[in-house]
């Protein structure tokens, strides 16, 4: 009998080619490429949306994770057994989790104590030593990312990921997300925008489609509300101090990583996405299209709007949609929460129905 195939794309070099996936790390990546109906119909263009939620783990950081991981077992650095740590609040300790399950390694993730009981509970479930460690600044010591270093160090056949300065992070987008792009496009693609929090996305995407198309696709930063990188590009390489907020979460950077310095001077331009228009474009997104999307996704579809009308009608724009709602909702779907930050009068009168919470 035939197995049908579970993924529509044709070609994965990073990943798997057969009609079957062999295992959690193999079922990373090919994601749908999702033509957003409402907004392309809005801008006379055509914008889509990778689907990066729907990566096992539930984000686009599964492909940082399964990268970093396989760069160091390539590199001889860690051994059947061994120890991956991260410093992560986030969806990398997620996919480092799964992916450290998958492959038999022990992982270990230091986190401020500021975050959630859920975020620690759904990294232990999946087997994580989770070890919070007090909030305090990145230039004190005692900051988790140091003291994730630190412990890799110390202990033997321990691998520290550190997905801001490690390449192999954006590496895993040139070598999967951004093929996946042009092949699903078929080349026809104008723009790429999203925000970065690592940098690893924009980077390794922005890197591939500009090779790609001979510097044809235009590369955008969009950015939340809170961080330098907008004025760093518009400003020709000022780094401000970092000041403000926002709702977004994994996103916004106060300063050039690694994995943003591979390309950060190939971008065509940068731009900040308020709040208000991204909370917003996260009720329309459900209403029209019936995607249940985090808040960084529903930026960068703000952000991919904004690029079409940059454009002109016609246009190609893609952007990424990282992770579901799922694991904000008792935030993002909150009216308490949302007038707490003064974001309810942001939606739309037909849209408010979703407030649920
Ligand atoms: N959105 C979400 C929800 C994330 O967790 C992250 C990762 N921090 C990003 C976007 C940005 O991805 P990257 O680290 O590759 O820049």
């Amino acid at each position: 009998m035939m197995i049908s195939p579970l993924r529509h794309v044709s070609g994965a070099r990073f990943f798997s080619s057969h009609s079957y996936v062999q295992g959690f790390s193999a079922a990373i990546g090919n994601t749908p490429l999702i033509y957003l109906k409402s907004v392309s119909e809005k801008t006379g263009s055509k914008i889509f949306g990778k689907a990066e939620f729907q990566n096992p783990g539930g984000s686009v950081k599964d492909r940082a994770a399964l990268g970093l991981v396989r760069d160091a077992e390539e590199r001889g650095l860690i051994k059947p057994g061994g120890t991956v740590v991260e410093g992560t609040a986030g969806n990398t300790g997620i996919g480092l989790a799964h992916v450290c399950r998958a492959k038999g390694y022990n992982c270990v993730i230091y986190m401020p104590d500021t975050q959630s009981q859920e975020k620690i509970d759904l990294l232990r479930m999946l087997g994580a030593d989770v070890r919070p460690v007090p909030a305090v600044p990145f230039d004190n010591p005692r900051n988790y990312n140091h003291q994730a270093r630190e412990f890799a160090q110390n202990i033997s056949n321990a691998i520290w990921t550190n997905q801001f300065d490690n390449t192999a992070n954006a590496n895993a987008h040139y070598l999967s997300t951004g093929p996946e792009i042009w092949e699903q496009t078929h080349g026809e693609i104008d723009g790429f925008v999203c925000a970065t929090g690592t940098g690893g996305t924009l980077a390794g995407i922005g890197k591939y489609l500009k090779e790609k198309s001979g510097s044809k696709v235009q590369i955008w930063l969009a950015d939340p509300p809170g961080s330098v990188l907008t004025s760093y590009v518009t400003s020709e390489g000022k780094l401000v101090e970092r000041s403000g907020s926002s709702i977004t979460e994994g996103i916004g950077q106060g300063r050039i990583t690694d994995n943003l310095a591979t390309f950060v001077n190939d971008l065509s331009g940068a731009f900040t996405v308020p709040d208000s228009k991204s909370i917003a474009m996260l009720y329309e997104l459900l209403d029209t299209e019936g995607l249940y999307l985090g808040a960084s996704s529903a930026l960068n579809v703000v952000a991919a709007v904004e690029l079409a009308q940059r454009f002109g009608p016609g246009s190609t724009i893609v952007t990424i949609l990282c992770d579901g709602a799922y694991r904000y909702q008792s935030r993002l779907f909150s009216k308490k929460w949302l007038a707490s930050k003064g974001l309810d009068q942001s939606i739309p009168l037909h849209l408010k129905k979703y407030a649920v919470l």
